[in-house]
């Protein structure tokens, strides 16, 4: 474990801001975490956990220590004909864990392919796509406390997963390290979910059905949600490696009925979906940034905007200030309200 100075931080986040960190270090073990929280650089200084940083957008230098957490490795605890339980250590890469579950046929968290990022960030947002959350399939995590150093277990209770949310972004925001997340994984009698449209007509395409021929479990593998989910993905995201961005930049916003039936005299196409709520109903923040006008905005000097494709995402073309984008976000947010009478609220972590 080395602690160095004035590290830059470009190539370690996915919004490409060039920033640094005044103190940078990488752990690669359990005992390096536990080494790292004794020395006064942790001690005296802010300090910031990062994992593939994906969903992090840095607004200046960081005048802290940025702990990048690389502990790799994985266990197999239990195993049935008809489950397995894994532990995997937290700076495993969230996407190529996925594609080795799939590969060894152990199923649940096939929708949430293709999204960048550790296994140690999954539950912070309680990652979700395509119908399926982090939740589905999580049993416990391992953490370590800032404040006395001693590694603890929360339960998936304890976590308070909800909609891109967990403890650990409200009460415990910033006092647990998480080193390992536990999965619960199906070996047989996989759920699957292709409820999503995009998803039911890709999968119908690679199986070479007709609109009116129904998917059912049977005829589809978790090798095919996969590869319909990662088809649809590169299609439609922008790849952080070409154009910088960290995925959905707001959360989409559930509300009440007599707001919902407000909009919905105003704008009978507004799309609506389930909240899971009974008296809430989630509504696109991407029909409403595009409708607000923002999809494909573009700075003056053209470093940052909305992406084109997708009015969720704000991305850095290339030089832009993180500063900027947070400028932007901000008027987004103050547009929408003024339109629709809904504040959204942001995704990623601003820092
Ligand atoms: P980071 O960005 O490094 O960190 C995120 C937060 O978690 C920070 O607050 C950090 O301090 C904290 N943290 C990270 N690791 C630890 C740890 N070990 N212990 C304690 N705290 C920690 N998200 C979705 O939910 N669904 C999607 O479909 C999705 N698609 C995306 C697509 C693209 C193109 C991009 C760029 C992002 C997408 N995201 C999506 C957002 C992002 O990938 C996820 O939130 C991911 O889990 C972040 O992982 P990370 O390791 O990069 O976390
Ligand atoms: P989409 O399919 O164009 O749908 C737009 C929004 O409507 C989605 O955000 C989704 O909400 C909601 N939705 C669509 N069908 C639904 C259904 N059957 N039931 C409930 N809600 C439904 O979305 P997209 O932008 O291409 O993204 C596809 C999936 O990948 C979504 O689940 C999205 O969350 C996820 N994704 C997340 C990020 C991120 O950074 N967080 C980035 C890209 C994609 P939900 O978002 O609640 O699912």
């Amino acid at each position: 474990m080395k602690i160095v100075q004035n590290h830059p931080l470009r190539d370690l986040h996915t919004f490409g801001i060039d920033i640094k960190a005044k103190y940078f270090v990488e752990i690669r073990s359990k005992n390096e975490l536990q080494e790292l929280l004794k020395t006064p650089t942790f001690q005296n200084n802010p300090r910031i956990i990062l994992g593939g940083g994906s969903n992090c957008l840095f607004t200046k230098d960081y005048e802290g220590l940025v702990i990048r957490i690389s502990i790799q490795g994985q266990e197999v605890l239990d195993e049935t004909d008809e489950h397995v339980v894994i532990d995997v250590n937290a700076g495993e890469n969230w996407h190529e864990f996925v594609m080795d579950c799939i590969e060894k046929d152990y199923g649940g968290i096939e929708n949430l392919v293709y999204i960048p990022g550790t296994v140690g960030a999954s539950p912070i947002q309680n990652i979700g796509a395509y119908g399926v959350e982090l939740k589905d399939n999580f049993l416990e995590l391992e953490a370590i406390s800032i404040d006395n150093q001693q590694f603890r277990r929360f339960s998936k209770e304890e976590c308070e997963l909800g909609y891109r949310e967990s403890i650990f972004k409200n009460e415990l925001k910033g006092k647990y390290i998480i080193n390992k997340v536990r999965f619960k994984l199906t070996k047989n009698n996989h759920k699957l979910n292709f409820s999503y449209e995009a998803l039911e007509n890709e999968l119908k395409k690679i199986k070479s059905l007709n609109e009116d021929e129904s998917l059912t479990s049977q005829k589809i593998t978790l090798k095919d949600i996969a590869k319909s989910i990662i088809k649809i993905r590169k299609a439609k995201l922008p790849d952080p490696a070409e154009v910088g961005n960290a995925g959905s930049f707001f959360k989409n916003p559930s509300i009440d009925k007599s707001l919902l039936d407000k909009l919905k005299e105003k704008y009978p196409d507004i799309p609506t979906y389930p909240s899971g709520h009974p008296e809430k109903t989630k509504l696109s923040a991407g029909w409403l940034i595009d409708r607000a006008g923002w999809k494909g905005w573009t700075s003056e000097d053209e470093q940052y905007g909305v992406h084109k494709k997708h009015a969720l995402i704000l991305v850095n073309y290339g030089g832009a200030d993180g500063s900027d984008i947070l400028d932007l976000a901000n008027q987004i947010v103050a547009s929408v309200d003024e339109k629709f009478g809904i504040r959204l609220e942001k995704e990623v972590n601003i820092y």
